[in-house]
């Protein structure tokens, strides 16, 4: 293996380091903690480790952790009235709706409600559109993630040709506009896309994200290219037992890339640390607006 090792483990804990102290500074200074609320209807076991994950990991960071666990069966109705209640409860600086939600739940209608300066996650309408615009906003807490790993690799972005492959609207998209904001010069490369090796081979940059299991080969690497493998998957081995890859071929594509990430321990790691980072962000800025809002 010839690349850099991006870690984001280590990356991950630093940034949560950090935020433990800023916290503590912005407890200090308002005599209360900033609190996330997060929301999760039903038992679907992957997003109940998501959330204890991400309870677990707002105490670490001192910050206040509320969990609403709803029933499967709870109607559109009763969850819009939660997000209301969370709206106004001023405890609560983020609320975050875990997803996939249940059939039957307009999940467009739900996160809408979630009030743009509370919606840690970035997938609002309002915070979607301030990223595209180029304008403050809060960022989906992944491509923030993914964003930070790059830098701390290659700080200098200007310029670079950059490829997403990719393009669901809470990593494809705003990853894009990350790297645009950074002056890149970006493609999105998504299903149907007809020369993704061609393209692939052109990127400084490239980020993956489609969670289809190594479908990037190592020989489409650019030599030297700074490649983020965001996609995780459970695949079965020969002998029974199952492993976590990534959409990357991470052996091949080591031999020509100048920095990698590893899956699992490279972006996964940063996507909590950015909630917790969105989070107080979301605090620091309540703080500053008028109590009408
Ligand atoms: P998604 O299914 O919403 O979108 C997948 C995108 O990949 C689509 O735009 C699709 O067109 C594209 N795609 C699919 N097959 C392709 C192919 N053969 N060639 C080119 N493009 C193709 O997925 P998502 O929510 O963006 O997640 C993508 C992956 O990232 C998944 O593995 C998911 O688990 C992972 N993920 C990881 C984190 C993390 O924190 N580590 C966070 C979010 C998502």
């Amino acid at each position: 293996m010839s690349a850099q090792l991006i870690d984001g483990k280590a990356a991950a804990l630093r940034l949560r380091e950090q935020i433990a102290a800023d916290v503590r500074d912005f407890a200090d200074q308002f005599g209360y903690a900033p609190g996330l609320a997060v929301v999760l209807v039903g038992s679907d076991p992957a997003s109940e480790v998501y959330v204890r994950n991400k309870v677990i990991a707002t105490e670490e960071a001192g910050m206040h952790s509320f969990e609403f666990r709803l029933p499967v069966d709870v109607t559109e109705g009763e969850l819009l009235n939660c997000i209301d209640r969370l709206n106004s409860d001023p405890t609560v600086h983020g609320i975050l709706v875990q997803l996939p939600l249940p059939k039957g739940i307009d999940v467009s209608r739900v996160i809408e409600r979630i009030s743009p300066t509370k919606d840690v996650d970035g997938f609002t309408i309002t915070n979607t559109g301030r990223l595209a615009a180029g304008l403050e906003s809060l960022e989906p807490c992944t491509p923030a993630g993914v964003m930070m790993l790059i830098k701390g690799v290659r700080p200098e972005l200007v310029g670079l040709s950059a490829l997403v492959v990719g393009a669901s609207n809470i990593v494809g998209k705003p990853m894009a506009r990350l790297l645009l904001k950074e002056r890149c010069t970006v493609t999105i490369a998504h299903s149907k896309t007809i020369d993704l090796r061609e393209r692939c081979r052109e990127a400084d940059i490239l980020v993956v994200a489609t969670g289809v299991p190594e479908m990037i080969s190592g020989g489409w690497i650019k030599p030297g290219a700074t490649v983020i493998d965001v996609g995780i998957s459970r695949i079965s081995c020969e002998d029974g037992r199952t492993r976590l890859v990534g959409d990357v071929d991470f052996v091949g594509a080591s031999k020509s890339a100048g920095a990698i990430t590893p899956v699992p321990g490279g972006v996964g790691p940063m996507t909590i640390a950015c909630l917790l980072a969105n989070t107080l962000t979301a605090a620091k800025r309540q703080v500053q607006l008028p109590a009408a809002e």
